[in-house]
């Protein structure tokens, strides 16, 4: 089949937080630029599903912000009433006071959502195969779309990122360089979103960390305020207990999590979905805000490079971004 080809400058895969952080930056500054991004939504990791009327965060439960780059963009958002503060404390935190941590209105892909307004981000394409000849990056996707760019970020979590460039078959890093991106490794995770029969009963704002493993987390996202019509409960898993029934069928691992999580919940589950992450946090990341390649113009970006969680992702992707506009 004869395939057209779109070109553009500066081509972005992924449209996680990173991904749209650095497409942001390139967009404003008045770069040619575009998104590819597998999934359905917008925010990547962080990640709002609805079943129904109800409502969850599945992937990132909220975030925090200690530099003032983020702190500006989050100010921003607040007063453009994307995200809210969900709590300040949390019983294992040792100031006093607490630290904001901040969720969406509407679900916490909302500040990816925020992020990508005005950009050209397609989605529902995964890049299979990248080439680059003549000085120019090809990508092809499962949908038999195909594009040219100059300049390629790719902000997928280091192990999908090594695999993509596999397929290019071409020298972009010397072998140390190589060996530390292979050794960040991802912990696995496994959320279950319940749907409740009544009120969850969890205390204060909601949310709570366990150890009573299986279990490791519960969030209840009618009080977090993303779910108003349904009681609806996140449980995410250990990283162990995720791992060990990565192919167990839901019906094994769904109320194995559930029955952990029965002692905290004073209503019933009436239904529940079990969503499997490849990548939660990075054990290791890399020491560096993000990687610009001495080879081809090829820059890696995301929570490999940045370190751990939302604002990781974020600050690498302003880094990308800063590097790529000469700044
Ligand atoms: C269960 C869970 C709980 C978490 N809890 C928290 C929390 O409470 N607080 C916090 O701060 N952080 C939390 N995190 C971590 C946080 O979500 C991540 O650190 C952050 O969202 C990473 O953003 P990113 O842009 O680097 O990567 P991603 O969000 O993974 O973005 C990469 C994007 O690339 C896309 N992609 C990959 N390969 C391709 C391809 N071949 N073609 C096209 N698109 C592709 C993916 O679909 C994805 O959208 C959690 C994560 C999980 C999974």
């Amino acid at each position: 089949m004869n395939m057209e080809t779109e070109k553009t400058d500066y081509l972005v895969i992924g449209a996680g937080i990173s991904g749209l952080t650095v497409a942001r930056e390139l967009h404003d500054a008045g770069k040619q630029v575009l998104v590819v991004e597998k999934g359905r939504g917008f925010g990547g990791r962080m990640a709002t599903r609805r079943h129904g009327k109800a409502r969850f965060d599945h992937g990132a439960q909220y975030f925090t912000v200690r530099t003032p780059r983020f702190q500006k963009l989050v100010d921003r958002c607040l007063e453009a009433g994307v995200i809210k503060t969900w709590f300040h404390k949390m019983p294992q935190d040792t100031a006093p006071a607490g630290h904001p941590r901040y969720v969406g209105i509407n679900g916490i892909s909302d500040l990816g959502k925020y992020l990508a307004e005005g950009l050209d981000v397609r989605r529902g394409q995964r890049v299979e195969n990248l080439s680059f000849l003549g000085g120019v990056w090809q990508l092809e996707t499962d949908v038999d779309t195909r594009y040219e760019a100059k300049h390629l970020v790719v902000s997928a979590p280091a192990p999908q990122a090594l695999k993509l460039l596999e397929t290019a078959q071409i020298v972009y890093a010397d072998d140390a360089t190589l060996e530390a991106f292979a050794s960040i490794a991802y912990a696995k995770g496994l959320a279950v979103m319940c749907v409740l029969d009544g009120p969850s009963g969890l205390p204060d704002f909601g949310g709570m960390k366990t150890d009573n493993a299986p279990l490791a987390w519960l969030a209840d996202n009618q009080m977090k305020g993303i779910s108003p019509e349904v009681p609806a409960v996140t449980l995410h898993s250990t990283p162990e207990f995720a791992a060990e029934h990565w192919d167990s069928p839901d019906e094994v691992r769904g109320p194995a999590l559930i029955a952990a999580a029965k002692p905290f919940l004073k209503s019933g589950v009436s239904e529940y979905i079990c969503h499997r992450w490849g990548c939660t946090l990075p054990l290791t990341s890399y020491p560096a805000d993000f990687w610009a390649s001495p080879q081809v113009p090829l820059v890696f970006a995301g929570d490999s490079f940045g370190g751990q969680r939302v604002e990781g992702a974020v600050t690498s992707g302003f880094a990308a971004a800063d590097y790529l506009l000469g700044r």
